[in-house]
C-alpha cells in the first residue's frame, strides 16, 4: 500500500488541504486503486494553524511510486499558497501493508501536544520514508500524523467543492433544504444546523473551495443527505473523507491538574470550589479543585446557553471537565461537562422547635439562639435546595463544538 500524507498548502485567503486531495485523487484514481481519502484533524490549539489544523492522506491499494511521488509534487506545488508567509507544505510518502507504532505515536502526539519539525524529520528518516518540506516544511508534521491516525473511532465527512470561477463569492444553499436534510437524517449526520443561533454549519465562511461539508457516521447515509440540499451554483465535485472528527479523541485524560501540558485538551476530574462568577463580555468562570490545585474553568460567550448550565454550578459540585488549556496553566476553556454529583444541600442556621424562625448566631463557633424563645442549638443544619441542572453531561452548541469534539448523541446512537 502508498500512503500519502499532506499538510499545510493553505492561507487565510485562499485554497484548501482537502481540495488538493481530491485534485490528487482524481489524478491517481484514473490509474489505481485509492482505497481511503483520510481528513485528519490535529492539536485544535496549535498557534500555527489556519482554521482546522486538517492534514490529509490519500492511501492505495498499490502503485508505481515514482509516480506517485511526481503527481504529488506537481498538484501540491501548482496549489500550494507559498507566497503566503504561513505556507509551509509538508508531504510524506509511505510504502508497506503496516503502519510502524512510531508513527501512531507520532499521530497521538500531534493530536494532543505540540511537536517540532525536527522530531518528524527523525522519525522519517528513522524508517527510511520519502518526504518534501517546502519552504520551512512544517506540513510534514500533519502529513506524517495523518498517515500514522488511528481510525478505530470515526466519522466521515462529505464535501461538495465549487467551481474555481465561485470561489470567495458568498455561497448560495437553500438554508431550507438544510434545516430538512437535519431533520430526515441527524443523528446519522450531526452539527449541519445551530437551531439556537439560526445558523447554517455546514457552509464555511471562508474563501476556499469548500461549498459544504456535512458530517455523519456513514457514508450512505452522507450521499443522500448531500442530494437533499438544494444550491444554486454547480457542485464541481464531491468528495467523502474517512476522519476522526467527532471522536473526542483529542483530550488527554488526567488525575493531576500539575500534569496539563501547554496547548493541550483534557478531560479531568474536579471538585467545584466556588459559586460562578460572570465576567465582562458576558463569560463565566468558576474555580475547581483536584484536591490539591487549583484552575479555572471558563465558559466564554459564543457558548451561549452552555454557560447557563456553568452558572448553575455550586462549592462542593463533582464534576468531569472536558476542555482545552489556552492560558496555560490556569483555566481550562470548556467544551464539554459531566456531572457527577450535585451538592443539594446548603448549610442554614436551624430554625426554633417553638416558633419556627430561623435562629441567629451569637458569636463565631457559639451557636445559635432563638431570641423569642431562648431555645439553643450548636450547629447549623443541611437545607435541601432546587438545582436547576441535572447529573449528566452537557456540552457547547454546535456552532461553538470542536471538529474533534464528539456530539452527545454520538454515544446514544
Ligand atoms: P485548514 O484547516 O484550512 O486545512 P489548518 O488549520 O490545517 O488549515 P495548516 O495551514 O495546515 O492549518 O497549518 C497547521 C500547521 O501546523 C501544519 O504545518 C501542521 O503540520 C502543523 N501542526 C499540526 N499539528 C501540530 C502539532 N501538534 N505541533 C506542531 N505543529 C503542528
Amino acid at each position: 500500500m502508498i500512503f500519502i500524507g499532506i499538510d499545510d498548502t493553505d492561507s487565510n485567503k485562499g485554497m484548501c488541504t482537502t481540495y488538493i486531495a481530491a485534485l490528487l485523487y482524481e489524478k491517481l484514481s484514473k490509474r489505481y486503486d485509492v482505497i481511503e481519502a483520510r481528513l485528519i484533524r490535529l492539536n485544535p490549539n496549535i498557534p500555527y494553524k489556519t482554521r482546522g489544523n486538517a492534514a490529509i492522506c490519500l492511501v492505495l491499494d498499490n502503485g508505481c511510486l515514482n509516480y506517485v511521488k511526481d503527481v504529488t509534487l506537481e498538484i501540491v506545488k501548482r496549489y500550494s499558497r507559498i507566497e503566503d508567509i504561513n505556507t509551509n507544505p509538508g508531504i510524506v510518502i509511505y510504502e508497506g501493508d503496516d503502519i510502524p507504532k512510531d508513527f501512531v505515536d507520532f499521530y497521538y502526539k500531534a493530536l494532543r501536544e505540540v511537536v517540532e519539525i525536527s522530531y518528524a524529520e527523525f522519525l522519517l528518516k528513522k524508517h527510511n520514508v520519502l518526504y518534501y518540506k517546502i519552504k520551512n516544511g512544517r506540513g510534514i508534521i500533519g502529513a506524517l500524523a495523518a498517515i500514522g491516525a488511528d481510525l478505530r473511532n470515526k466519522t466521515f465527512e462529505l464535501i461538495a467543492y465549487r467551481k474555481e470561477e465561485n470561489w470567495g463569492k458568498p455561497r448560495k444553499i437553500d438554508r431550507k433544504s438544510v434545516i430538512m436534510m437535519d431533520k430526515k437524517t441527524f443523528p446519522f449526520t450531526f452539527n449541519n444546523y445551530d437551531y439556537e443561533n439560526d445558523r447554517v454549519l455546514i457552509t464555511p465562511h471562508t474563501p476556499c473551495p469548500i461549498l459544504y461539508g456535512i458530517r455523519g457516521v456513514n457514508p450512505e447515509i452522507l450521499k443522500l443527505a448531500s442530494e437533499m440540499i438544494i444550491s444554486y451554483e454547480e457542485i464541481e465535485r464531491i468528495m467523502i473523507y474517512k476522519t476522526n472528527q467527532a471522536t473526542d479523541s483529542h483530550y488527554l485524560e488526567i488525575s493531576r491538574i500539575k500534569d496539563i501540558k501547554p496547548y493541550s485538551s483534557v478531560k479531568i476530574r474536579l471538585k467545584i470550589i466556588d459559586n460562578p462568577k460572570i465576567i465582562q463580555g458576558g463569560h463565566i468562570i468558576v474555580k475547581a479543585t483536584d484536591g490539591y490545585d487549583v484552575i479555572y474553568l471558563a465558559a466564554y460567550e459564543p457558548t451561549k446557553s452552555f454557560r447557563k448550565i456553568i452558572k448553575e454550578l455550586r462549592a462542593n459540585d463533582e464534576i468531569i471537565a472536558y476542555g482545552s488549556v489556552k492560558s496555560y496553566p490556569n483555566t481550562i476553556n470548556l467544551e464539554k461537562i459531566e456531572i457527577l454529583k450535585l451538592n443539594r444541600y446548603k448549610l442554614e442556621n436551624p430554625r426554633c422547635p417553638i416558633c419556627n424562625k430561623k435562629m441567629e448566631s451569637i458569636g463565631r463557633g457559639k451557636g445559635y439562639r432563638c431570641r423569642k424563645c431562648k431555645t439553643f442549638s450548636k450547629e447549623k443544619v443541611p437545607v435541601l435546595i432546587d438545582r436547576r441542572i441535572e447529573e449528566k453531561v452537557y456540552q457547547v452548541p454546535p456552532s461553538a463544538m470542536r471538529h474533534l469534539s464528539k456530539p452527545i448523541i454520538l454515544d446514544i446512537i
